[in-house]
């Protein structure tokens, strides 16, 4: 199995060498560092870069460095990626970063739209249905916009709205059809993401799960597989119950080189 979707400390992840080692012990035999990076054209965003671990286009090049001594010590495949913030007024700095940078392979994420954030970070609670739902549809417009621009060879966890406690049970069929007619016409493909998976009792321990999950099948769309691991104890729930998943729904996952 390889993992695809894995944070070193070059963002807010762990050190390679246990996160190697970890990811080894679980039976992965590829794994990919996949570390944040913001390139926001939004002046707060760009004060707020190096506080959360997101100015990897400043840093990539020591971790290329740091990777090439982590695959001297290690049989596993290590790839050198990484997971930008995506948002359409940013393509062309995204466009221009990666291909200036030349990583193993892209991940593009959607983890906010306009203002507020899509994660824990951000409170919908005193919204009004309403106001939740036009969030939600402003979120899959940007998805459907990510896809669209072509830009990552992987969309992260693209229905990551369903882990928010005040947004989940919002995506609708109609979000999750213009996301599998985006995919169906796009190199992108979606990764199937372990990343909530300690929440296993939560209604989206996977990403995609329910209607954007079932409809991607739906349409014979294929999968990488992430375990999005921050530190080494992730791998060991995770990575069985990625293969478990993809098994199940005879999934065969693709490789985004
Ligand atoms: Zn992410
Ligand atoms: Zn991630």
């Amino acid at each position: 199995m390889y993992d695809y979707h894995v944070h070193s400390v070059y963002s807010d992840g762990s050190r390679f060498e246990p996160m190697v080692a970890a990811a080894a012990e679980a039976g992965v035999t590829a794994v990919g560092f996949a570390d944040h990076c913001n390139l926001s054209v939004d002046a707060r965003r760009q004060r707020e870069r190096a506080r959360y671990h997101r100015n990897f286009d400043l840093t990539y090049e020591r971790r290329r460095e740091a990777l090439a001594a982590v695959r001297a010590e290690t049989d596993l495949t290590v790839f050198d990626a990484v997971e930008v913030d995506y948002e359409p007024a940013a393509e062309e700095d995204i466009a221009a970063f990666l291909q200036e940078a030349g990583f193993d392979y892209s991940l593009g994420s959607v983890h906010y739209v306009g203002d507020p954030d899509v994660f824990g970070y951000d409170s919908f609670a005193a919204e009004s249905e309403q106001e939740r739902r036009r969030f939600v549809d402003d979120y899959y417009d940007t998805v459907v916009s990510l896809i669209d621009s072509e830009l990552f060879d992987i969309a992260a966890h693209v229905d990551i709205v369903e882990s928010h406690p005040d947004l989940s049970g919002l995506t609708t069929c109609a979000h999750a059809e213009r996301v599998a007619d985006a995919f169906q016409r796009s190199r992108t493909v979606p990764e199937l993401n372990a990343g909530r998976f300690e929440d296993e009792e939560k209604p989206a321990a996977f990403h995609p799960e329910g209607r954007v999950f079932e409809m991607l099948l739906d349409r014979g769309v294929e999968f990488t597989l992430g375990t999005d691991a921050h530190s080494p104890d992730d791998f060991a729930e995770r990575v069985p119950a990625l293969r478990d998943r993809a098994q199940r729904y005879g999934i065969d996952p693709v490789c985004p080189l």
